[in-house]
């Protein structure tokens, strides 16, 4: 989601004559898309925004830019740094006293406004604070702002915000509440982007299940991937995320009768514990998730499964820790995403005790990794041999004789081949399996 959200981003600053650079240390502004999910990512941001202090303070700059670029006069203005996203909604004017050299400190829901606040702040020599709690627009058109695009897959929102509130998780407090985008502008863009060369769509949403219930007139998710699946030049369709709870049949159903929904669903299970699952508000149990995986294997008989894991929730015993180990080898998940458990702000779960040893989640996050590794290992060898379609998506930056793409189980896979393979689907045999995916030979178009 931040992904796309910096993407727009670019685009509305590209529009207003803006120059991305790679070069941070010449740049007059520079920018942080932040998430607040974990505390490690926002670990992170402070430290990186911390070390520009040194270059954007106005003394220090003006000394630096004439240090490095000896003989040329020094702009006398000092760079513009703004923190966006959601740290910016979850810290607020904290950031300034934290950070005293950040001008702008943005929430996701003002994101279209910061060319106007950039060169407010450039005009006006001020500091900008825009976190206000108001809907981000749902009704924009965001395509203007993917016309350099090489990769031939992209993101389209369809939803802002969650209403679930699981007890461990801050995006309803820094996103909002659920709202979806109408379908005519999720239609365009998609339509707007196939034009562009993309030929592989993924639709985000925090819980894409809860699609459309703020819509006065029915409309629901699944509508909205049949009237997708309709787009002529669509070749796939994927989508994140899906709640287990509100996970139904009639979604798998339509996994398996559209042809460009892909077989792979990410379907994250946060424990294999009852007990942590109750604490993490989730409302689903292990056996209603086994249930639907059942179904989904039933229906979409090769359907790749992804999930994610928090280990070292608050009061997580070894015997809780026991039964997601259990879960990770009775699904074979063939890929999980394995997070340390940390206390969020305004979350319900910061006001229990984080009372699992740092050591304890690292052991048990280690654990996991071994496991799932070798569980990810063990899916892929039954793939040797097979044929299978996959959609070139870029050079590899190893050696650039070899492509990356994906199948449409969502398995990563390597393979030689000419550049102009490159946004076409392709038949790939595979090879061999490696730690790190998978290697093919290039058949044919
Ligand atoms: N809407 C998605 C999740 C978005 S957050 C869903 O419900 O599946 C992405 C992942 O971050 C979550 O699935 C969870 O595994 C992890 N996560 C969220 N809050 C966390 C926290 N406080 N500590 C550790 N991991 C967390
Ligand atoms: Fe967070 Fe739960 Fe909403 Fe996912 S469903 S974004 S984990 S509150």
């Amino acid at each position: 989601m931040n992904k796309y959200d910096s993407e727009i981003l670019m685009g509305l600053l590209r529009e207003r004559g803006f120059v991305p650079t790679d070069d941070l240390e010449s740049a007059d502004i520079a920018l942080f898309n932040t998430c607040s999910v974990r505390e490690h990512a926002e670990a992170r941001v402070w430290g990186q925004v911390g070390m520009l202090k040194k270059i954007s303070s106005p003394l220090d700059f003006v000394q630096k830019t004439h240090k490095i670029k000896a003989g040329r006069t020094p702009r006398p203005t000092k760079k513009i740094v703004g923190l966006v996203g959601c740290m910016a909604q979850a810290h607020k004017e904290k950031i300034f006293d934290k950070l005293p050299h950040v001008d702008l400190v943005c929430g996701p829901q003002n994101i279209y406004n910061i060319p106007d606040y950039l060169e407010d702040i450039a005009k006006n020599n001020k500091r900008i604070l825009a976190v206000d709690e108001k809907e981000r627009p749902v009704d924009r058109e965001n395509f203007s702002f993917r016309d350099k695009t090489k990769n031939p897959t992209a993101y389209v929102t369809i939803m802002e915000g969650c209403n679930n509130f699981c007890s461990y998780c801050i995006v309803p407090y820094v996103r909002g509440r659920e709202k979806s985008r109408p379908p005519e502008f999720i239609i365009k863009e998609i339509e707007e982007l196939l034009k562009k060369g993309i030929k592989e769509i993924t639709l985000l949403g925090q819980n894409v299940n809860s699609y459309g219930k703020d819509f006065k007139n029915g409309y629901t998710f699944i509508n909205l991937l049949e009237d997708t699946d309709k787009i002529n030049e669509l070749r796939r369709l994927r989508f994140i995320t899906c709640h287990p709870g509100d996970a139904e049949v009639k979604m798998f159903k339509a996994m398996s009768k559209l042809p460009t929904v892909c077989e792979n669903l990410h379907l994250p299970i946060q424990s294999g514990s009852n007990r942590i699952l109750k604490a993490m508000n989730r409302k689903y149990t292990r056996e209603d998730y086994l249930r639907k995986v059942d179904v989904l294997k039933k229906l979409v008989p090769d359907c790749s499964l992804n999930t994610d894991i928090i280990v070292g929730f608050p009061d997580e015993t070894d015997e809780d820790f026991k039964q997601t180990v259990d879960i990770l080898k009775q699904v074979k998940f063939d890929t999980a995403y394995i997070f340390k458990y940390s206390p969020r702000p305004y979350t319900q779960a910061a006001k229990f005790e984080d009372n699992i040893p740092q050591k304890i989640k690292e052991e048990r996050n280690q654990e996991l990794l071994r496991l799932q590794k070798e569980i990810a290992f063990s899916n892929n060898q039954k793939l040797v041999n097979k044929r299978v379609g996959v959609l070139a998506e870029k050079v590899s930056k190893k050696d650039e004789d070899y492509l990356i793409g994906r199948t449409r189980t969502d398995k990563m896979i390597i393979f030689k081949g000419p550049l102009d393979l490159i946004g076409k689907i392709v038949e790939v045999e595979i090879k061999n399996v490696s730690i790190s995916g998978l290697g093919g030979e290039w058949i044919g178009l």
